[in-house]
């Protein structure tokens, strides 16, 4: 396959949630879990490692040289919270970069901060011990992977997997995000700098999750940014403002009818339907929130459920100006005019 040229979104997988439709038949749907990425100057920036991560960049093979180098070009990965569906593959990269080998590592792992560094956020042992942030989270994946790491350091003699990552815990500004009220309007914030590449952040709206983040990524061919998991948010505007394209996330207004059947819901069903479409932004919403931000083009993402066909998708999209993208795995999509 060629090798990828210029700057470009690349999405790996754009399912949201458990990815575990059937590939055939009836409510099917192939769609990896949730990862995205910017390629720039021959470099990987990683947003979300969900299922199937490591097997799509193997499948993307960004600088062309072939499965057995394919994750060679990681830069960079950027955790927009801390969901399972986000999450889940990104030991699974760590030991295939192991074995392939980072000629950039470490490798940077951005990712939310520990819940109590965010000012009102909950404080009681369930909610706030439970998230203790990306840089404790990738220590115990790795504590948890240790009977393998073990082996394979003594086998290769190659260095601890823990010195092939640095990990960074992403929060607001001191003093800028008291979330005892909701999240409150906060302005975009530096993460990173790379010679082709700025990142900023903005604290988006998931419910309990908390926090969770939106990336810009700034390139000289132009703009994109991840909305991550958010209901729809004001903050997350503020960050797309005039940026060439906009990767959102997106839940089917008519979701509890395709995860549940036709009416009538039993009251479990209805509750249960209701919680998570707070947490995320309806197909009907996303044009507005695309359009208020000014963006060129609005790439829909993290389907939910992934089994909604395509075309439902872009019909769903209203109130936007620009050109809408339903994502699909591996769709490549050049950054800049
Ligand atoms: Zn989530």
């Amino acid at each position: 396959m060629p090798a990828h040229t210029g700057t470009q979104l690349l999405l790996l997988g754009t399912a949201g949630g458990a990815a575990t439709y059937p590939v055939r038949g009836a409510g099917a749907s192939a769609r990896s879990g949730i990862a995205s990425a910017i390629v720039v100057g021959g470099r990987v920036h990683l947003v979300d490692a969900g299922q199937g991560v490591a097997r799509q960049l193997t499948f993307a093979d960004v600088a062309g040289a072939g499965p057995a180098h394919a994750l060679r070009p990681l830069r960079a990965v950027y955790l927009t919270h801390l969901h399972s569906d986000h999450t889940m593959d990104l030991v699974n990269l760590l030991h295939c970069g192991y074995v392939q080998g980072w000629p950039d590592a470490p490798v940077d792992v951005f990712g939310p901060g520990p819940r109590d560094g965010v000012p009102g956020a909950p404080t009681d042992r369930r909610r706030a011990g439970a998230h203790l942030g990306t840089t404790r989270f990738l220590e115990r994946l790795i504590d948890a992977f240790a009977a393998d790491f073990d082996d394979r350091v003594s086998a290769s003699r190659r260095p601890e997997p823990s010195t092939l990552v640095t990990a960074h815990d992403v929060l607001p500004p001191a003093g800028s995000a008291d979330v005892s009220a909701g999240i409150p309007p906060v302005d975009p914030w530096f993460v990173a700098e790379y010679p082709d590449l700025r990142v900023t952040a903005t604290l988006v709206d998931h419910g309990e999750m908390l926090p969770s983040l939106a990336y810009r990524f700034d390139t000289e061919a132009g703009s994109v940014v991840f909305s991550g998991d958010t209901s729809p948010s004001p903050n997350l505007v503020r960050l797309a403002q005039g940026a060439d394209i906009l990767v959102h996330e997106v839940i089917a207004a008519r979701y509890a009818t395709w995860q549940y059947g036709p009416e009538p819901l039993t009251e479990r069903q209805r509750l249960a339907a209701a919680t998570v479409m707070a947490k995320h932004t309806p197909s009907d919403q996303v044009g507005a929130i695309a359009e208020a931000a000014g963006v060129r083009t609005l790439v829909l993402t993290h389907l939910v459920p992934a089994s909604v066909p395509a075309a439902l998708w872009r019909e769903a999209v209203r109130g936007f100006s620009g050109e809408v993208v339903v994502g699909e795995d591996l769709l490549t999509i050049p950054v800049g005019r």
